[in-house]
């Protein structure tokens, strides 16, 4: 369906009001000034991926897809049963009592008002007190008559919990006609995102009767469309967008609407231009719920008109950074080097899950062909893949069954793997600029990325790879943006590299402790 992969195939920068459409196969850019201490691939791809959901004819999968909330959950409330040794580095309880960490409450749970059956579905997922964002936004989330919400806060912090909370407290199951009409809307910008959504929802409403939980996300095959049947419906906006169109989804009666990754979602080509049709065929007086870690600010102007009168929870650039996220680089003597320094890390290091993040697709599946070759297990997903057979490769790097995950920007966003203790960025992440030679960063995009690890009081190590001076450059433009520290490793002394890494995410306590402490 055309349209629909117009609207799930998503690129970086470009903001709403500056639309830039871009080639998805790379091309070779122009040979780099030879400013740098060594040659260097001159090919620079253009494409930079995000989504690139697979085409195919919108569906719907109403089947619950998974329902683990993470890669350390494979069954309600197991959601610390496997946790890691080396992933928590100060007691949770510690974290969530320091008025400067995001983590940190007054109140509880029960405090909010959230009913006993939502209650339940918080004990059984051991989430003892709320984080800052979801103290904050969920008594303005849940105030009569319902307000609009922009709401920001770092990565991993539960931004997930404080929109799912506000949709579970709002929804009327109480006749079967109300259980099977969507009142609650959930977009996000990949799949991936979406399904886990979905896994996190269906947990946390264990205990809410009558809920059925919907996926809007595009079939491989042309599968025969039935109506959704559900009272919470999360998908990819494109799909989403066709449904209503055939009238699968019956929109008349939703009443709240939340963007997840917001930001990416109203700035992206194609993305905003879905959402903002979406809400039109919405009621007029749905609640719009806006949560991301970054808003920009040519994205946040959008973000006001999307969501008027918003209460607004924002955060300034150099609070962004998450503490327990040690951030490193280390230089490579060619891009081919990248390649080198790559197995030689891992070679080195036996790390819980890390994932691999590289600039096109063409790359993930030559790296992952490599590393397979020189007997690595890893597995890798990109926007080219069909829908189920990426469904599969997510499932297998949730489950801990592949550790190491080679992607794109397809899965910058959202993804919660609570064992992921290592991100790196093979490629500096870019913005994409037809209009220019110069080679820009995009600091949001890295943030997401090494946003994968450090989950709610974990520590992570991200390490970045640099190539040449203009690389070097990005990434110092991202540190200034962020105003925090990337430290750089030496590779000439392998030795040092993996005691700073080691030392970064080993941990003596143990699983059982952090259950015990918190
Ligand atoms: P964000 O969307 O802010 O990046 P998520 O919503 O994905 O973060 O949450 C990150 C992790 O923290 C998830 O594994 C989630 O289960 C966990 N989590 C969220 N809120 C709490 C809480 N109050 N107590 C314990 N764990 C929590
Ligand atoms: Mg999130």
């Amino acid at each position: 369906m055309a349209s629909d992969q117009a609207a799930e195939v998503s690129k970086t920068g470009g903001s709403l009001e500056d639309r830039i459409s871009q080639p998805d196969t790379a091309s070779s850019g122009t040979p780099q000034a030879s400013n740098a201490p060594t040659s260097w691939a001159d090919e620079v791809a253009s494409s930079t991926e995000t989504d690139g959901a697979v085409a195919g004819a919108a569906n719907t999968a109403q089947e619950p897809s998974i329902p683990q909330i993470d890669g350390a959950s494979s069954a309600p409330g197991a959601t610390n049963l496997h946790e890691p040794e080396f992933n928590v580095n100060v007691k949770l309880s510690d974290l969530q009592a320091d008025p400067n960490n995001p983590l940190f409450s007054i109140k509880t749970f029960e405090e909010l008002g959230l009913e006993p059956t939502i209650l339940r579905g918080l004990t059984m997922m051991n989430f003892r007190k709320p984080s800052k964002i979801q103290e904050r936004a969920l008594p303005l989330l849940l105030n009569n008559p319902p307000t609009n919400m922009i709401g920001q806060s770092q990565s991993g912090t539960g931004k997930t919990a404080a929109f799912v909370l506000n949709i579970l407290s709002r929804l009327d199951l109480s006749t079967p006609e109300m259980q099977k009409s969507p009142q609650a809307l959930v977009l996000a910008p990949s799949r991936e995102l979406a399904r886990q959504i979905v896994g996190v929802i269906q947990v946390m409403g264990s205990f809410v009767e009558g809920l059925v939980v919907g996926t809007a996300v595009p079939a491989d095959t042309n599968s025969r469309p039935s109506r959704l049947e559900c009272s919470v419906v999360v998908g990819t906006p494109g799909t989403v967008m066709d449904q209503i169109k055939k009238r699968i989804f019956l929109t008349q009666r939703v009443k709240v609407l939340v963007l997840d990754e917001a930001d990416n979602m109203l700035d992206l080509q194609g993305m905003g231009d879905q959402c903002i049709r979406v809400k039109q065929l919405l009621p007029k007086t749905i609640q719009v719920v806006l949560f991301s870690a970054t808003f920009p600010v040519h994205v946040r102007r959008y973000a006001s008109k999307f969501a008027p009168g918003a209460n607004e929870l924002t955060l300034e650039h150099e609070d962004l950074t998450v503490e327990g996220i040690k951030q490193l680089y280390l230089d490579c003597e060619s891009d081919e080097d990248k390649y080198n320094v790559l197995v030689k890390l891992y070679g080195l290091l036996t790390i819980g899950s890390s994932i691999i993040f590289v600039k096109t697709r063409q790359s993930a599946q030559e790296i992952e062909k490599r590393m397979t070759a020189e007997g690595h297990t890893v597995v890798s997903l990109t926007g080219g893949v069909e829908g189920s057979k990426r469904d599969d490769t997510i499932d297998k790097f949730r489950s801990g069954e592949a550790k190491v995950l080679i992607t794109t920007n397809v899965l910058a966003r959202g993804i919660d793997v609570s064992t992921v203790s290592m991100v790196i960025n093979y490629d500096i992440p870019e913005l994409h600029d037809p209009h220019s030679r110069e080679r820009k960063a995009d600091p949001q995009t890295y943030l997401h990325r090494i946003g994968r690890t450090g989950r709610f009081g974990r520590v992570g190590v991200s390490i970045s790879f640099v190539a040449n001076r203009e690389e070097w450059q990005m990434l110092m433009a991202i540190q200034d943006f962020f105003k925090t520290d990337i430290t750089r490793i030496d590779t000439r002394d392998w030795d040092e590299v993996e005691e700073i890494i080691k030392k970064t995410i080993k941990n003596p306590r143990s699983h059982a402790n952090y259950s015990q402490q918190q």
